[in-house]
């Protein structure tokens, strides 16, 4: 049985990633590190998704060092504003400033939509995995999602920018769809998806 111990402290993404696995069925029990080990918050210093993953898995890997036998994933997730150039990315949790709740996030967002049609409001987010097995050989899985920034939040489902994110052929925000709806086929589905294919090679 490979124990997977996912490397965040959001509540959220924990909850997506043990959705997507329990529909799979593979003898891979998961549990966030905060049941192993007390971590102190990584700086989150890359410039990309894949860098700032690495950055996570490498730290959590050492904070375990007491359990070599343990496989570690971490995620580095974030929405990629076409408008913005690409911002917020990498910042994404900290778009409004280091202290930034969800709703300041989005409200600098939607400040920095403000007045742009729906043409103009597309979206992705995207999200880099990164797996660490016992023997220290590092992988990763990258998937995105597009979709358009609401002009107002709905709904109070999920976390960060969901109730923002209407994805593509659909019409209603995250925010507004159940924890097992969004995480069928989302940014993490996705690239846990991939993750999963890896694991069915071994
Ligand atoms: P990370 O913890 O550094 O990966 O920060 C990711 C940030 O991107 C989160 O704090 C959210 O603001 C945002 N984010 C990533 N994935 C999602 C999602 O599935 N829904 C909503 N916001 C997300």
């Amino acid at each position: 049985m490979i124990q997977l111990i996912i490397a965040t402290g959001n509540k959220g993404k924990v909850r997506d990633f043990q959705c997507i696995f329990e529909s799979v069925g593979l003898d891979i029990e998961m549990s966030p590190v905060s049941d192993w080990v007390e971590m102190e918050e990584v700086d989150e210093t890359g410039t990309t998704f894949e860098a700032n993953a690495r950055i996570k898995a490498d730290a959590t890997k050492s904070a375990l060092s007491k359990h070599p036998d343990v496989w570690v994933v971490a995620d580095d997730s974030g929405i990629a504003v076409d408008a913005l150039d690409g911002k917020p990315g990498v910042h994404s949790a900290r778009f409004a400033g280091p202290t930034a709740t969800d709703e300041d996030n989005r409200n600098q967002l939607l400040k920095a939509l403000e007045g742009l049609p729906e043409t103009e409001r597309g979206a992705s987010f995207v999200c880099n995995l990164c797996l660490i097995d016992p023997q220290g050989s590092v992988f990763h899985f990258e998937a995105t999602c597009s979709g358009v920034i609401s002009d107002v939040p709905k709904g109070d489902n999920g976390f960060g920018y969901d109730p923002l994110f209407i994805q593509e052929g659909t019409s209603l925000t995250w925010g507004e769809r159940s924890t097992e709806k969004k995480t069928q086929d989302n940014h993490r589905a996705r690239a846990v998806r991939l993750l999963i294919q890896h694991f069915q090679n071994l």
